[in-house]
C-alpha cells in the first residue's frame, strides 16, 4: 500500500495516477543519481566505460555523470603523466647513450 504524494489517500502501489486527485505518482520513474563514490572508482578502474557512461548520463543524472567522469579525468590525467615520464625518462636516456657514443667514436 502507498499513498499519494499530493492528496495522501491510500492507493496501490503500481498506481501511475492518483485515483481520487489524479497526481501523477512518480516514485518508480525517478532514477537514483546519487553520484556515489562506486561511480568514480569505476571510472577511474575502468576509464573507457566511464567516459561513456558519462556522455549517456549527463543530462538525466548529472551527479553520477560527473562521478564517473572525475574518475575516468583522475585516471586519465594520471596515464598521462605518468606516459610523459616514461617518455622522457625513455628520450633522456637514448639521447644520453648517443652522446657518450659521438664522444668515444675516435
Ligand atoms: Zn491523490
Amino acid at each position: 500500500m502507498a499513498f499519494c504524494r499530493k492528496c495522501g489517500e491510500a492507493i496501490d502501489d503500481e498506481a501511475v495516477v492518483c485515483p481520487y486527485c489524479k497526481a501523477p505518482q512518480m516514485v518508480r520513474a525517478e532514477v537514483s543519481d546519487d553520484g556515489g563514490f562506486l561511480w568514480g572508482l569505476l571510472g577511474f578502474l575502468v576509464p573507457v566505460a566511464g567516459l561513456v557512461l558519462f556522455l549517456a548520463w549527463k543530462d538525466s543524472r548529472p551527479k553520477t555523470a560527473r562521478a564517473v567522469g572525475m574518475g575516468a579525468l583522475v585516471i586519465g590525467l594520471i596515464g598521462a603523466l605518468w606516459f610523459e615520464f616514461v617518455l622522457g625518462v625513455t628520450l633522456s636516456a637514448i639521447l644520453h647513450n648517443i652522446a657518450f657514443q659521438l664522444a668515444h667514436l675516435q
